[in-house]
């Protein structure tokens, strides 16, 4: 489904508009025109990522013309499918350095999966497939596609090595944001090892200085503009000292 000239929403679950398996992640591709990437490749169940390659034909756009898979954070609905995605397709694997050497393990115990197959958030016999990483990213490094300029801000508090991405050079600035903040200034708390109030507040301060007009997040509601609102609600709650209302 194309958003704008830049950016489609190939695939999403139940916390998303159905275009993929049930627990997929908000699915991203951009687009520059000469060069594609895929933004978290979500879950990886048995045959959901052939939906995700089906939902970027019927779209136009060619999947082996994708260049770049770049990861937010290391929780199963957005990486599950990455070893998937790296095996089928021509692509450079990007994630944070911090989270890189889990991904590449396939960590179950530090990306909580084991808490989350307890919680029967998924399913007990799901495993994640151990993933390469090509590229470690820190803050201020910045990823090309085509014209589009993606810049990496580290954004812990969802969990630790969790990335977001202002995204320039496009019809708008968009920040690519993950689980760092939703529609109305939610977030996510789950009661996981690295889920932590003090740094959600600290990255939500870091990105309040930088304007955008697109909140594209990783599940519900995107904001194709005026999504900078939402943020400032997450922000204007940790200045109370409180914490900004949860999402689950
Ligand atoms: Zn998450």
């Amino acid at each position: 489904m194309q958003l704008t000239s830049d950016l489609h929403v190939v695939g999403g679950g139940y916390f998303g508009f159905g275009l993929s398996g049930h627990l997929d992640c908000h699915v991203y591709v951009l687009n520059s025109g000469s060069e594609l990437a895929l933004i978290d490749p979500g879950m990886g169940m048995p045959g959901d990522f052939d939906t995700i390659l089906d939902n970027i034909s019927a779209d136009g756009l060619d999947p082996l013309k994708l260049r770049k898979l770049i990861l937010t954070h290391y929780h199963c609905d957005h990486i599950g499918a990455a070893a998937e995605a790296q095996r089928r397709l021509d692509v450079e694997v990007y994630a944070s350095a911090f989270a890189a050497p889990f991904i590449r393990a396939g960590d179950e115990k530090a990306v909580a999966l084991d808490v989350a197959k307890a919680a029967n958030f998924y399913p007990a016999e799901y495993t994640l497939p151990p993933c390469p990483v090509d590229v470690e990213l820190a803050e201020g490094d910045s990823i090309a596609v085509g014209n589009l300029q993606l810049e990496t801000f580290e954004t812990p508090g969802h969990c630790d090595g969790h990335l977001s991405f202002l995204m320039r050079g496009g019809d708008r600035v968009y920040l690519l944001g993950a689980d760092l903040v939703f529609w109305g200034g939610k977030v996510v708390w789950q009661n996981i090892h690295d889920c932590r109030i003090d740094a959600y507040a600290d990255s939500m301060f870091k990105l309040e200085n930088q304007d955008f007009d697109a909140l594209i997040p990783g599940h519900l509601q995107i904001s194709l503009s005026g999504g900078k609102a939402h943020l400032d609600a997450a922000c204007a709650a940790f200045r109370q000292l409180g914490i900004p209302p949860n999402l689950l």
